[in-house]
C-alpha cells in the first residue's frame, strides 16, 4: 500500500543514503529512499559529453555568495547514484592528524573520533565495493590496515611522467587509491581505461552506488522512489521525535511518508536546508537547531591545478579521470611555511579535447590551433586539492525566494580565509616547480579564480548539544531518531577526497543504528 508507515526513510539515494539504505534493508527493516532525481539506469550511461548533461541538472538552484562562491551545480548530484554516479572515485582516507587538529594545533575544530575508530570501515567498504591501490605504499604516512582488494591500476605515460619532477622536490607518489576494478570483481569487469568516467562508468568497473550500496540494498528489498523531493522533516505534536517526511512525487502532488527512522543523505547543502525548513512551533529556528548551528561551518577544498604540455606522445587519451599516482607529503597541516592546512597531491587524470582547450581561452585562430596539436599529444595536468577551515561565517541560510515546491532556497555564502589562499597559492608554486623538474615544456596556470570543490559542513559532529548539531554516527542531538549522513557532517575537512570517508562514516553510523534500533526507533 502507498505511504504505509515504513521503518525508515532515507532522503537522497547517493553515496551516504546508499550505505543506510543496504545495513537497514540487511537487517530487516522496511526501507524507502525518496530521491529528488531520475533513476538511472546503467544504459543511461553514456560515453559523450553531450549526452552526459543529462545526468547533471541537481534540482533548485543555490543562490551562490562570498568571496569564493562554491561550485554548487557541478558538485551536486542528482538522481539515484547522486554525485557518486559520475564522479571520479579517487579514495584517499583521511589522515590521523584531520580527526584532532584542534588538539595539535589548536587551530578549526576536532572530530569526537580518531582515525583508529574509522580505520575498520575504510578496510570494509574497500572490500565492499571494491578499490584497487598499494595500501602497503601508503602505509609510509598512515596505520596499517588490511590490503586493497584489487592491485592499483595500470598506468600510462602521461601519469608516470610527473613522478620524477615530484621527486625531485621530495614528494614520493606511489599509485593512486580509486574505486575501480583493475580486475574483474564481484561479478563487475576490469576496467578498459577510455577515460569515460566523468560521465558515469556504464561497464560498472567504476563502484559508483548503484552498483554496490543501493545493489545491495534492492535484493533485500528497499524501495528507491525515484522523481521524489523531500521538503520538510515531520516530527510528532510534542516535537520530541521526527515521525517521518513531507515529499513531492513524480506528478508534483504533495505526499506524507511516515517512518520510525528518518535519514537525511541529500549533501551538505540540502540536509542544512531541509532542517532549516523543518521549523515548528517548538522548532522555532529549524530543527535540532536550538544551538543556532545548522548550516554553518561550509567548507570546501581549492584545487591548484597546473597544467602543462610535455614534447612528446604522453597518450594523455588513456586511462580513467581517476588519479593514477598520489602523494601525502604535503598533508602535514604546516607543510609549507606561510600557509596552514593539508594538500592532496594527484596526477594522472585521462584528458578529453576539452580539458585541454578550456585551459588556453585567450587563444583563438591560428594561435588556438597550433595549441590543439601540441595539447592532443603532450597536455597532462595535475590537482593539489588545499583544505579549508571551518568558520562560522561560512553558512547556508534559507532565501526569500522559493523553488517549484513552494520551498525556500537555499543562500550558501563561501569565503576562503588567509591560509586557504596562502595555501592554494603555494601549492601552485609547488605543482609548477614539480613540472619544471619533470621537464615540460610549457607550464601555466589559472589564477582568475580560486576552483572550490566537495562541499563539506553545515550539521558537523560534535561531542554534544553545545558545539555540533550531531554526534559521531549522525545521530541528531536533539531528536534521537533523526540521523544525518555524508560530508554535512564533517567538523573539518582534511584536503584528501571525500568519499571513502563518508562511506566509512556512513558505514559506521548505519551499523549502530542497526545494533540500537530498539533504543532508537522504539
Ligand atoms: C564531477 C565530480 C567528481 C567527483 N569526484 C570525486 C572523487 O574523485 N572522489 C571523491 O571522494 N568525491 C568525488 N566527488 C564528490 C562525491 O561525488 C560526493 O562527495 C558524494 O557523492 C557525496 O555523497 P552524498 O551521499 O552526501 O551526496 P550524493 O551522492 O550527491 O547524494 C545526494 C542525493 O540526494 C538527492 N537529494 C537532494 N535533495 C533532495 C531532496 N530534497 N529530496 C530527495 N532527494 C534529494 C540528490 O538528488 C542526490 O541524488 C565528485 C563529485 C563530482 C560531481
Ligand atoms: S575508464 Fe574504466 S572506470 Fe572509467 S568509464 Fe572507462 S571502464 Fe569505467
Amino acid at each position: 500500500m502507498a505511504n504505509e508507515k515504513v521503518d525508515v526513510v532515507i532522503v537522497g539515494a547517493g553515496a551516504s543514503g546508499s550505505v543506510y539504505a543496504s545495513v537497514l534493508a540487511k537487517a530487516g527493516k522496511k526501507v524507502v529512499l525518496l530521491e529528488a532525481g531520475p533513476d538511472w539506469q546503467m544504459s543511461d550511461l553514456i560515453s559523450s559529453e553531450m549526452w552526459g548533461r543529462r545526468i547533471r541538472p541537481a534540482g533548485a538552484p543555490f543562490l551562490l555568495e562570498g568571496k569564493n562562491p562554491f561550485g554548487y551545480a557541478g558538485q551536486a548530484g542528482w538522481g539515484v547514484g547522486g554525485a557518486a554516479l559520475h564522479y571520479f572515485a579517487n579514495h584517499p582516507r583521511f589522515l590521523p592528524n584531520d580527526y584532532k587538529i584542534k588538539s595539535e594545533h589548536n587551530r578549526a575544530l576536532d572530530w569526537p573520533i580518531s582515525y583508529q575508530d574509522v580505520a575498520p570501515f575504510y578496510d570494509k567498504v574497500a572490500h565492499d565495493i571494491g578499490m584497487s591501490g598499494d595500501a602497503k605504499a601508503e602505509e609510509k604516512w598512515r596505520p596499517a590496515g588490511q590490503s586493497y582488494p584489487m592491485p592499483p591500476m595500470k598506468t600510462f605515460r602521461h601519469g608516470e611522467i610527473w613522478v620524477k619532477g615530484f621527486e625531485s622536490l621530495g614528494i614520493r607518489m606511489v599509485p593512486a587509491p580509486v574505486a575501480m576494478n583493475s580486475t574483474e570483481f564481484k561479478g563487475r569487469p576490469a576496467c578498459i581505461y577510455d577515460g569515460w568516467c566523468h560521465v558515469g562508468c556504464p561497464t560498472g568497473a567504476l563502484a559508483n552506488p548503484t552498483v554496490t550500496y543501493l545493489s545491495e540494498a534492492r535484493k533485500a528489498k528497499a524501495e528507491v522512489r525515484a522523481l521524489c523531493s523531500v521538503t520538510r522533516v515531520l516530527t510528532n505534536a510534542q516535537g520530541t521525535k521526527v515521525a517521518g517526511v513531507e515529499y513531492y512525487d513524480e506528478k508534483k502532488v504533495r505526499q506524507v511518508q511516515e517512518a520510525n527512522v528518518v535519514v537525511l543523505a541529500a549533501w551538505s547543502g540540502q540536509n542544512s536546508r531541509l532542517l532549516l525548513n523543518s521549523a515548528t512551533d517548538q522548532h522555532s529556528k529549524g530543527l535540532n537547531n536550538s544551538n543556532g548551528l545548522v548550516g554553518k561551518y561550509m567548507m570546501t577544498h581549492s584545487i591548484a591545478g597546473i597544467n602543462a604540455i610535455f614534447d612528446e606522445d604522453i597518450q594523455n587519451h588513456l586511462g580513467t579521470i581517476g588519479a593514477q599516482y598520489m602523494s601525502y607529503d604535503r598533508y602535514g597541516k604546516t607543510s609549507y611555511k606561510d600557509a596552514f592546512g593539508s594538500t592532496y597531491i594527484t596526477c594522472g587524470a585521462a584528458q578529453k579535447t576539452h580539458d585541454f582547450a578550456s585551459t588556453r581561452p585567450d587563444l583563438f585562430g591560428p594561435d588556438l590551433h597550433d595549441y590543439m596539436k601540441r595539447a592532443a599529444r603532450g597536455f597532462t595536468r595535475i590537482s593539489m586539492f588545499g583544505e579549508g577551515l571551518p568558520n562560522i561565517e561560512n553558512r547556508i541560510e534559507l532565501a526569500s525566494d522559493k523553488d517549484e515546491f513552494g520551498m525556500p532556497l537555499g543562500r550558501l555564502t563561501h569565503s576562503f580565509d588567509q591560509d586557504a589562499v596562502a595555501l592554494w597559492n603555494a601549492n601552485l608554486e609547488e605543482g609548477q616547480k614539480a613540472a619544471k623538474a619533470a621537464g615540460a615544456k610549457e607550464v601555466w596556470v589559472g589564477r582568475a579564480a580560486i576552483p572550490t570543490t566537495h562541499l563539506h559542513g553545515g550539521t558537523i559532529m560534535g561531542t554534544d548539544a553545545a558545539n555540533s548539531v550531531v554526534n559521531s554516527f549522525g545521530q541528531c542531538h536533539e531528536l534521537p531518531n533523526l540521523y544525518v549522513a555524508g560530508p554535512s557532517i564533517f567538523p573539518t575537512e582534511g584536503a584528501s577526497n571525500p568519499t571513502y570517508t563518508i562511506l566509512a562514516v556512513s558505514l559506521r553510523g548505519a551499523e549502530q543504528l542497526a545494533a540500537k534500533w530498539a533504543t532508537v526507533a522504539g
